[in-house]
Order: C-alpha cells, then structure tokens, then sequence
C-alpha cells in the first residue's frame, strides 16, 4: 500500500530505489561493500566475532558449574544457554550470511541489518516473555560486534553497484538495470555520510535532523537527493521496499503505485534537462547585469573534492571543512605530514586559485567518532566546539596550524578560524599561529605566506566586528551557525526545524551589517553557510552587498543563473525593504 512520510526537504531532486535499511547500534558500525571475492573473508569475520562470543560464554557457563548453587542465580545459567542458542539460530547466522553473499554487505553491517529484522519479529510476539528476548537478542549482537572489532577490515567504501534484477512488478523500470538503492536510517553522523560519499547511493532519509545539520550538509554536497527530519521513516520503511525521495517537497513515498512511479520518472527526467540546460553556463563570467563580477566558490570536505569543484566552476575554495579529516578514526587524529599532505593535495588540486582552510570544527552535530557523541552533554552546540576545543588542546592546534602554514608553500592558501567570539580568543589564535610559525622556522622547514580569516557565525562576533577587522583580512559569514545562535534553535534538531529561519529580521541584519562594515573598510567578505548555495536567497544576498559566495559545487551553476539575470541596482533598495518588513518572506515572495 502507498504511503507517504514527510520530513525536511535538505537536498533536491528525485530518487527512486529499494529502500536499504541502517540499523541504530550502539556499537559504532561501519558500513561498506566489500568485492565478491571478498565475501567468504567477510563470512569467516563474522564467524571468528561470534566463536569469540561462543567461548566466553562457555567459559562463564563452566565458572558457574563450579560455584556455590547459592551463589549463583539460576536464572543465569537459563540465559547463557539462550544467549548460546541466539547465536547459532539458523536466521540469524543464514540471514547475516545472505546479506553478505547476495547483497555484499560488510558483516557488521549485514548483522545490524538482520538484528533489525529479527527485532521487529520479536516486537510482534504475543508472549510477553519473547518479547522480552529481544533485549538478549540485541546483547549478543552488539557482543560480537566488539569482538570483531579487534579483527576489523580496513573501511573502504567501494564505488560499486549491487546488481539486482526487479521483478515484473517494478514496472515502467527496464528489468536489466541495476536497482538503485536509497539509504533509510534513523541517524547518520556526518562521519558515516563521508564513508557514504563514495558509495552507490541514490538519496538519504533519516528520522532525525534539522536542514542545516551536517548530515544534511554533507547530503546536498553530494549532490543526492536527501529528506532529513522524517521522524519514524526507519521504523515504517522495510528492507528492499520500493521508495522515492521527492527532495524539493521533502516526502518519502513508500510502495508507489504505477501512476506515481510514472509521475516521478518524469519529474526526474526534467530535473536531468535542467541541469544539462545549466551545463552551458559553466564558461560564462559570473557577472550581473549592471557589471558587478561576482566571485562563486565552493565549499569542500575532503581534497578529493577539489577536481570536483574545479569543473563545476568555482574560482577558489571557500571553506574546507578540515575537520572531516579528523572523524570516524577511533580518537587517532592525523598528524602533522598527513595533514600537509591532505592540505597541499587540495591546493595542488585547485591548479593556482584560492583554497581556504577551516581549523577544525568538531563538537556539536559533528563528534570525532559515532561512540564519542556528546548526547550526554545538555548543550553541545554551546560547548567545547570549533576554535574552543582548539584552544584547549595547543598541541593538536599547533600541529593543524604547521600542515597548514607548509600547505601555503604550494599554492594561495586562507586560514579560516571558525566561531570566535571573544577578543582573548583572537590573541590565543594569533599567538598560537605565530608559535607555528617559529617551530617551523626552528625546524628549518617550509612554508607559505597565508591570509587569516575568521568566521562570523556568533551574533557576538557579528556585534563587534571592528575587533574582527582589526586583526583579519577577511571574514567569512557561516550563516548555519549564524541562524542557530541568533534565535537559539538547534541546527540539528527537526522539532524545531520550522523556527529555523535565514529572514528573520535580526539574521539578516547581523548579515547586512557585517557585510557594509567590511566593504566600508575594503576587507574581504563572503558567506559560505547554506544561504549562499540558496538560490531563492542570491538575489536578497546581492541586494545586501555581497559579492562572494562560497557553496557546494553543485549549486555553483544554479545560483549563477541567478546572478546573470540579476542588477544589482535594483536590488539594493528592495533588499532594504525586505529586511524591514514585518514578513520578509511574503516580501521575498512578492518581489
Ligand atoms: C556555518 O556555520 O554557516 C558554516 C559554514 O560552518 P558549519 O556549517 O560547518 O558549521
Ligand atoms: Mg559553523
């Protein structure tokens, strides 16, 4: 039956395929494809993880055996045989090894996804004391998950597809293709997107997530389909059903009827025309109508991204996350030459223009590892994050400053400093980057010359500017964070994702002001949160003074469409007028 779930509308575009389901675990969970002569390696994993499990508890059982009856509760002895019987149950091992063999899962992600079957069978059990099983289930699972984590496989995410005929029913699909596939879970880390990056998805949807959260952000940089926000899409949605991601309305359609197959085919075919249709602009100057030369740049995650950008036509890099080089490695961070090296690779990558490095930003949405998420904390967006977390730990600061200093000596490089506030925290950077500076010199190595930068992105930092321009060359508007200080609404957070709004009229004063004052004082200035790849917003944002755009590479040719038809002169005055209407957005609208 067809059914329909709505969430947040974060990527655009339409994706249709059979729904594959990743499990909630406790114990982080990498997922990948591993080739198929890989599959017998996997299955033995697998069988070690669980011989491991085995033995411990036959050791535990044979303790038991020669304890005191009276100390030893009977009903333990009664578990550890049921535990030993869950882990030789015929569907759990048969059905892990199907999803390796015929899907090519990786065994940790084939056992999670045959957990969840095998849960949601309990869930359905009318004898309370089965039901309860599932608990044991869960335990043991999650047991040979770390016991195979000692023997863990290198993660490599193989961009391969999984060939699957569809049957007669698929309908209006030729049954020679391969399938595609649309990822369903109930949340995804920015790290474990990373690992998706490469992968053969079609589009994602997760139960959680705001629109700026940085699941999300990773998702519209991969340029998929995405809907976040869906709240129970993970429990509705079953393993191989046929959906579609509609990502302009933000709607999940599970089961869709031939008519509605037929419907979105089309709108996913106009959505190929148009893009093709926006190919042709990739040579045109990025310049309006009354001659203003606008500068368009991406924003970038890994080095490898760099060519990426290049052929989308950006003149620079705007922002590179630098801190996706740091998560989902189990707490060993990158030293100082694989920094460098990652850094000179995007700098050699870009071929002589600009690329602007972030120091690291984690904390918040974006935890170094899945088991180190900060859950547990009441405010993890107001805690030790970006340049905070830096500053407590000069070591690692120091070493990400030298990788990026050396970085300099092979191409133009900006050093970006993501969420200053206080005028103490200038000075602890400035110091910090001068040290960096000395080590290298006593060391006797190289390095380059860099521009400094900071973000703008706490309504302190957007109040106090003069401060700021007194010691930057240039800031950088990170709208995402921007919106969430400034109305206090959690960017990860999809209960309160309605009140998350760029044209709030304090957002987008704090915008103007920032962007007058550094034109006023001839420093440089660009907006790189998701504002600037919003092509609905480019014209307001031209209208406020701005002529740097720093956004996923996808975005760059829609948004130029936008500039190209756009006079600036015009827009000035409007852009006053929606910034003092009571309803900016109706005046948008309107214009
Ligand atoms: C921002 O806050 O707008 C920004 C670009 O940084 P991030 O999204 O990584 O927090
Ligand atoms: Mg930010």
């Amino acid at each position: 039956m067809t059914f329909a779930i709505h969430g947040l509308n974060v990527s655009r575009g339409v994706a249709i395929g059979r729904a594959v389901l990743v499990a909630s675990s406790r114990v982080d969970v990498a997922h990948y494809f591993v080739q198929p002569h890989e599959v017998e390696t996997e299955i033995a994993r697998l069988r070690t993880g669980r011989n491991v499990v085995v033995d411990e508890i036959r050791r535990l059982q044979a303790s038991i055996t020669h304890m005191d009856p009276k100390e030893t509760p009977q009903e333990l002895s009664a578990l550890l045989d049921v535990h030993l019987m869950l882990l030789q149950d015929e569907e759990l091992v048969g059905g892990v090894k199907r999803w390796i063999a015929d899907r090519l899962y990786n065994a940790e992600w084939a056992l999670t996804t045959q957990l969840e079957i095998i849960a949601r069978q309990f869930d359905e059990m009318e004898d309370e004391y089965l039901r309860e099983r599932k608990a044991d289930l869960e335990q043991i699972v999650e047991r040979v998950l770390r016991a195979m984590k000692g023997a863990h496989s290198p993660v490599v995410v193989q961009p391969q597809r999984v060939a699957r005929k569809l049957s007669q029913q698929d309908l209006l699909l030729d049954d020679t293709v391969d399938v595609p596939l649309i990822l369903i879970a109930h949340d995804l880390s920015p790290a474990d997107m990373l690992q998706f990056k490469q992968s053969v998805f079609a589009g994602f949807v997760t139960d959680v997530g705001g629109k700026t959260s940085h699941t999300a952000i990773v998702a519209r940089s991969m340029d998929i389909p995405a809907v976040v926000g869906a709240r129970l899409a993970s429990q509705l949605v079953r393993q191989d059903d046929w959906v579609i991601i509609d990502g302009d309305a933000g709607v999940v359609i599970v089961d869709p009827s031939p008519i509605i197959l037929a419907e979105y085919g089309f709108k996913q075919r106009q959505r190929e025309l148009e893009r093709g249709r926006l190919q042709r602009l990739l040579h045109t100057p990025s310049v309006t109508m009354d001659g203003e030369k606008i500068e368009l740049l991406a924003n970038i995650e890994m080095p490898e991204d760099a060519p990426v950008a290049l052929s989308a036509g950006a003149v620079g890099v705007g922002l590179f996350r630098s801190e996706f080089l740091f998560m989902g490695r189990q707490g060993r961070l990158p030293g100082e030459e694989e920094q460098y090296q990652a850094y000179k690779r995007a700098v050699e990558g870009m071929k002589g223009l600009p690329v602007t490095i972030r120091t690291v930003d984690v904390g918040a949405d974006k935890p170094l590892d899945d088991s180190l998420r900060d859950d547990a904390h009441l405010n993890p967006a107001l805690g030790l994050r970006a340049i905070r977390w830096s500053l407590a730990d000069p070591a690692m600061f120091l070493t990400q400053l030298r990788a990026i200093l050396r970085a300099a000596a092979h191409g133009q490089v900006h050093l970006l400093v993501p969420m200053l506030a206080h005028a103490r925290e200038i000075r602890q950077t400035l110091a910090h980057l001068d040290q960096a500076r000395k080590q290298l010199d006593n060391r006797g190595v190289a390095y380059g010359a860099v521009k400094l930068g900071a973000m703008i992105e706490i309504p302190a930092a957007a109040l106090s500017l003069r401060l700021f321009l007194k010691h930057f060359d240039f800031l950088s508007i990170g709208t995402n964070d921007l919106i969430q200080y400034t109305l206090a609404i959690d960017r990860a957070d999809e209960s309160v994702a309605h009140l998350y709004d760029p044209l709030h009229p304090a957002v987008l004063r704090l915008v103007a002001d920032t962007i007058a004052e550094c034109r006023a004082q001839g420093k440089g200035v660009s907006v790189c949160g998701e504002m600037a790849g919003d092509v609905t917003l480019t014209r307001l944002l031209l209208g406020l003074g701005l002529r740097s755009f720093s956004m996923h590479p996808a975005q760059i040719l829609a948004v130029k469409q936008e500039i190209l038809r756009s006079d600036t002169t015009k827009l000035a005055p409007w852009a006053r007028r929606v910034m003092e209407a009571e309803d900016p957005e109706r005046e948008l609208a309107d214009s």
